[in-house]
């Protein structure tokens, strides 16, 4: 069971987090993120630090810990649980503080960042203390790994957790943090923004749990982004392919790549509402339950460049040598469509563009286009529903769009458009596509 930053952002839903996860008495772990807007306080430390200004950095740990002796008031009542508290939240500070001190390095903003999740789940677990509820904290970094290339690998993270779980044999609650994770240099770091996600599914498949729960502040997956458009629904059941698709192109309520550890060892995905427990939600596995449009998800800060070359022309290995140039600077394409003539793509990482440019300049005509959002309908089967690719364009119809992607999977077609039409895309699809207004 994972909660996020908002399901632990409040003295009072911690406390309905304990009764989430006490409801039965099977055995579970339980992954927590920081307690909302703490992560965000976090990197803008780090960026104080970064830029050399000192003072900004101590204000705003100045100001986080005073949000934490507040928290911690409202959360435990008794005086030597408050006292262990206040002992857990001046630790973790102190360190903030000592980071101050020392010369700041990207190794030591990844110390910052993992702040926020010790904080959250040493705090709950004093409550759980309080509540006389028999738990045991483990401590994700002895198990949650990365490695040279920054990925997860499930083998290695099957075995460790296997060895930290053997010291606790009569316990049936597990505490952990999500997000945190050791590199290959042994150094602290994390699984990017919103991490916790992909923690709970890989703790799930290292763990064959039955199931893995994602608890948010939205009753599931909706079939659009509530935070643009005005009336969305819950989608009630998507395969692990379909969830894949919609995490990847922007759906925020999952971790881009959380998916695979799930998908991998087929354990099911639960999204599910802590502020609303016995709502539905969404189910994730092997099946989509149903074919047809079932989500429209939205990915910022995208890059096209268009390469035009004559040279194409019945030429192969053209678009070998294009490709190659990506590999060489570590830098994955998202859309592709191609021409006679021409080849488009979409980047998402601009850290190598100017070395990508030059490299793809003897190759023809470079267009770039920044600023652009990919626009991702996803459902299974999609193209073979009647009218759907129709209705899609017709709805669009107002839209220009630059680029168009079917046919990679049968589960979904991806438009680019530019970044300023992006709200009018996501409204026009949900009256066109769900007859949502
Ligand atoms: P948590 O802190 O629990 O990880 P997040 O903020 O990361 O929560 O994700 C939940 C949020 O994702 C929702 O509040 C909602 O605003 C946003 N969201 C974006 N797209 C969707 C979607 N298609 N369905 C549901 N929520 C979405
Ligand atoms: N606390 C981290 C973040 O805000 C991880 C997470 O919430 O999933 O990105
Ligand atoms: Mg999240």
């Amino acid at each position: 069971m994972k909660f996020g930053g908002t399901s632990v952002g409040k003295p009072e839903r911690m406390h309905q987090v304990a009764k989430l996860i006490t409801r039965d008495d099977e055995k579970k772990i339980v992954v927590l993120s920081a307690l909302s807007g703490t992560t965000n306080a976090l990197v803008s430390i780090g960026d104080a630090l970064a830029a050399g200004d000192r003072n900004l950095a101590k204000q705003n740990i100045d100001k986080l810990e005073a949000h934490y002796q507040q928290f911690i008031s409202e959360l435990i009542t008794k005086p030597e649980l408050l006292q262990k508290a206040k002992a857990v939240v001046a630790e973790h500070f102190e360190f903030l503080n000592i980071i101050l001190k020392i010369s700041f390095s990207d190794a030591l903003s990844k110390d910052i960042l993992a702040q926020g999740e010790l904080l959250s789940t040493k705090l709950f677990c004093i409550y759980l203390e309080e509540a006389g509820i028999d738990h045991a904290y483990l401590p994700a970094l002895e198990f949650m790994t990365i490695d040279g290339n920054d990925e997860p690998q499930l083998g290695t993270i099957k075995i460790k957790l296997a060895q930290t779980l053997k010291s606790y044999k009569d316990k049936k609650l597990f505490v952990t943090q999500g997000y945190i994770c050791k590199n290959a240099r042994g150094e602290v770091d994390n699984l990017k923004r919103g991490g916790s996600d992909y923690t709970a599914s890989l703790v799930a498949a290292a763990a064959n749990a039955s199931v893995c729960e994602i608890w948010t502040d939205i009753d599931g997956m909706h079939n659009n982004d509530p935070r643009i458009v005005k009336k969305t629904v819950p989608v009630e059941q998507l395969s692990f392919e379909e969830a894949a698709e919609l995490a990847y192109f922007g759906a925020k309520i999952l971790h881009p790549t959380c998916i695979w550890p799930a998908q991998q060892e087929k354990v099911p995905v639960k999204l599910l509402n802590t502020m609303q427990p016995e709502a539905a939600g969404t189910t994730i596995e092997q099946n989509a339950g149903s074919t047809g449009v079932k989500a429209i998800a939205a990915k910022d800060g995208i890059i096209a460049i268009n390469i035009k070359s004559t040279r194409m022309l019945l030429a192969y290995g053209f678009l070998r040598k294009t490709f190659e140039v990506f590999e060489k600077y570590r830098t994955s394409i998202d859309m592709i469509t191609t021409s006679e003539v021409a080849v488009s793509v979409t980047i998402d990482n601009n850290s190598f563009l100017k070395q990508i440019l030059k490299e793809l300049e003897p190759f023809g005509t470079i267009t770039v286009q920044d600023n652009q959002t990919i626009v991702s309908v996803v459902g299974n089967e999609i193209a073979e529903t009647k009218n759907v690719l129709a209705k899609l364009f017709e709805a669009l119809s107002p839209i220009p769009v630059s680029m168009v992607s079917y046919g990679g999977s049968k589960h979904n077609v991806s438009i680019l458009v530019p970044s300023e039409f992006k709200t009018q895309t996501l409204q026009l699809l949900n009256k066109g596509l769900f007859g949502l207004e």
